[in-house]
């Protein structure tokens, strides 16, 4: 799988006459096997650490190159941070753990279906959506209980 995603970033790229270069490779690598939502420093320790030549900087310009052209998403959660995710081919919605910061993916039909008729009631049809929402866990059942 990981092997698909990156042929798909890099056929995007170069559908937009943009060279795959070795660094533009390594951070494409690094986004399509990431299965969590990494800023851009996470995403410059991973790179890095395949390629110790690759900058913060070329890692800021590469993936505003990879978002421009729509093949990642950018997520601002409240934390302020930018978080990078490939661009899913099936639409998720994000739930973050504000005490760990772990963002958890999920999908609802029931709520896609209620935005829609929210939408139409309004004289609208949806053409994208995001839902964050911000959790905290629940209090650990007591063992035994
Ligand atoms: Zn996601």
């Amino acid at each position: 799988m990981p092997t698909s995603r990156l042929a798909a970033i890099e056929t995007a790229c170069r559908a937009k006459g943009l060279r795959v270069t070795g660094p533009r490779r390594v951070i494409a690598q690094v986004l399509s096997e990431a299965h969590d939502h990494p800023d851009v420093t996470e995403l410059h320790r991973r790179a890095a650490a395949r390629d110790a030549r690759i900058s913060l900087a070329t890692v800021y310009r590469t993936v505003k190159m990879f978002e421009d052209i729509g093949v990642i998403e950018r997520h601002a959660f409240n934390d302020g941070r930018a978080r990078y995710e490939r661009t899913p081919t099936e639409h998720h919605d994000h739930l973050i753990d504000v005490k760990s910061g772990k963002v958890i993916e999920f999908h609802s039909e029931e709520i896609e279906e209620l935005q829609a008729q929210i939408a139409a009631k309004l004289g609208y049809r949806i053409v994208g959506h995001r839902l964050e929402l911000y959790v905290e866990p629940l209090p650990k059942k007591s063992a035994g209980a």
